[in-house]
C-alpha cells in the first residue's frame, strides 16, 4: 500500500493523545479500513491517511479498494463518488457530515434541468438521450449538447450527466474529458459544463476556444452571450477559495522575487491563470514544486494547508501562498481529528457511523459518468 508522505507535525499533548488513539483504532481495524485524505486536509488528518491525493486519484483508490470501511477525509461530493464506485458491501464514511462544498451547492438538479431545456431550445442542438448509444462518438453533420460535470457536484447531477451521454471531469483531466465530449457533440455541437466556470473557461481557452464561443449560464437569469454556435456553455459557479487569487498578487510577488515562479489551480479566474507561469490540479502543483531546483522562490495559488505542507517538505525552496490573507477551505477544515477518532471508535464497536449512501435511483447514471471519466486518459 502506498504510504503518505507528510511532514512531522508538532502536536499538543491533547492532540498527540488523539493521534495515538487513532493509530490504535487503525491497528484494530486492520485491512478492513482505508483512510483517504485530500491534499487540502490539515496535517493532523493527513498523517493518518493511507493515500493522499486529488479527487481524481482518490476516486481511483476508492474504486480499486477492497476495504470494508472507507473513511473519506474530504468533502461530501468526494464521499458520494467513492460510494458510487465501491460495492454494496463496502461502507463510505465522512467523519463530519457537515463538510460540503460551496461550489458544488451552486448547481442543483432542478436548475440544471431548466438550463438544459432552455439551451437545447435556443441552440437547436439535440439531446444525446434521444440516441440508442448516447455515449458514442457522432458523425460530422450531427450536433448534440453533451453535459460535463466537474467532480465537485452532487450525485444526482452525475446521474443526469450519465443518462444524457455525458461524463465527469476533475481538474487533472478536464482537457481530455472535453475532447471526449466534443467527439460526442460533433464539430457543430456544444458542451454544457458545470458547476465551475473558471475550470471550464481556462480549459477551453487552453484548447483554443475563444470566449465568444463560451457563453455563461446563470440560474434564474439565463445566458450571457450567444448560445447558437457556442462550444462550451459555462455554469456560473466558482470556488470561494480560488477566486481570491488575483493578478495583483502575482505582480506583488514578482516585484519582491523577480525570478520567482507562480503556479495556480485552474479554479482561479482566467486573468490569474493567464499571468501565472503554470496551472494545474493539486497533484500537478505538487509535482511542479518537486521539479523546481533548490533555491527557487515559488508562490502557489491554492488552499493553504497544501501550500504549508509543500513549504515544510521543501526547506531548500522559498514557498509562499499567493494570497497573504491565507485562504483555508472552511468545509475541508471541518474534518477534525476528534471526528476521525469518533468514527473509528464506533466502527470498532460495530456501528457504521456517518455513512454516505447514494440513493439507488441515481447510482446507475452516476456510475456511468464516473466510469467514462476513469476510462479517459488524462
Ligand atoms: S476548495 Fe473550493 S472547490 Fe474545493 S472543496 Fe473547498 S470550496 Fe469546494
Amino acid at each position: 500500500m502506498c504510504s503518505v508522505n507528510f511532514m512531522d507535525t508538532t502536536l499538543s499533548v491533547e492532540e498527540q493523545a488523539v493521534a495515538d488513539r487513532i493509530q490504535e483504532l487503525k491497528d484494530m481495524l486492520g485491512e478492513d479500513l482505508l483512510i483517504l485524505g485530500h491534499h487540502y486536509q490539515r496535517d493532523s488528518i493527513v498523517m493518518h491517511a493511507d493515500f493522499l491525493g486529488d479527487s481524481f486519484m482518490l476516486s481511483q483508490k476508492a474504486a480499486e479498494s477492497k476495504a470494508k470501511h472507507i473513511v473519506f477525509c474530504g468533502v461530501h461530493f468526494m464521499a458520494e463518488s467513492a460510494d458510487i464506485l465501491t460495492s454494496d458491501d463496502q461502507n463510505v464514511i465522512l467523519p463530519n457530515l457537515r463538510a460540503g462544498c460551496s461550489m458544488a451547492d451552486m448547481a442543483t438538479l432542478s436548475e440544471v434541468e431548466v438550463a438544459w431545456d432552455e439551451i437545447l431550445k435556443e441552440s437547436g442542438l439535440k439531446d444525446p438521450i434521444t440516441r440508442d448509444d448516447p455515449g458514442q462518438p457522432v458523425g460530422k453533420e450531427e450536433a448534440y449538447l453533451v453535459p460535463v460535470t466537474y467532480m465537485n457536484s452532487s450525485a444526482d447531477l452525475k446521474d443526469f450527466v450519465g443518462r444524457h451521454g455525458g461524463v465527469v471531469c476533475t481538474s487533472s483531466n478536464a482537457e481530455g474529458v472535453l475532447n471526449w465530449a466534443f467527439e460526442r457533440a460533433g464539430p457543430k455541437g456544444a458542451v454544457l459544463f458545470f458547476p465551475d466556470q473558471h475550470l471550464g473557461r481556462n480549459t477551453g481557452l487552453a484548447m483554443g476556444i475563444s470566449t465568444e464561443h463560451m457563453p455563461t449560464w446563470t440560474p434564474g437569469i439565463g445566458a450571457m452571450g450567444e448560445l447558437k454556435g457556442a462550444r462550451i456553455v459555462l455554469w456560473h459557479g466558482f470556488c470561494s477559495v480560488h477566486k481570491r487569487f488575483t493578478p495583483q498578487q502575482i505582480h506583488e510577488f514578482r516585484a519582491q522575487y523577480p525570478d520567482g515562479i507562480v503556479v495556480v489551480h485552474p479554479e482561479c479566474p482566467r486573468e490569474t491563470v493567464e499571468l501565472a507561469d503554470a496551472n494545474g490540479s493539486t497533484q500537478y502543483i505538487r509535482n511542479f514544486v518537486n521539479d523546481q531546483p533548490a533555491g527557487s522562490s515559488i508562490a502557489i495559488g491554492t488552499e493553504i494547508n497544501m501550500v504549508a505542507r509543500l513549504a515544510a517538505e521543501h526547506p531548500d525552496k522559498h514557498i509562499e501562498c499567493l494570497d497573504e490573507e491565507i485562504c483555508p477551505c472552511s468545509t475541508m477544515y471541518m474534518i477534525h481529528p476528534a471526528y476521525l477518532m469518533d468514527v473509528l471508535e464506533r466502527l470498532v464497536d460495530g456501528e457504521v457511523p456517518n455513512q454516505i449512501v447514494v440513493p439507488q435511483d441515481v447510482q446507475a447514471g452516476s456510475l456511468l459518468a464516473l466510469n467514462r471519466m476513469l476510462a479517459i486518459l488524462k
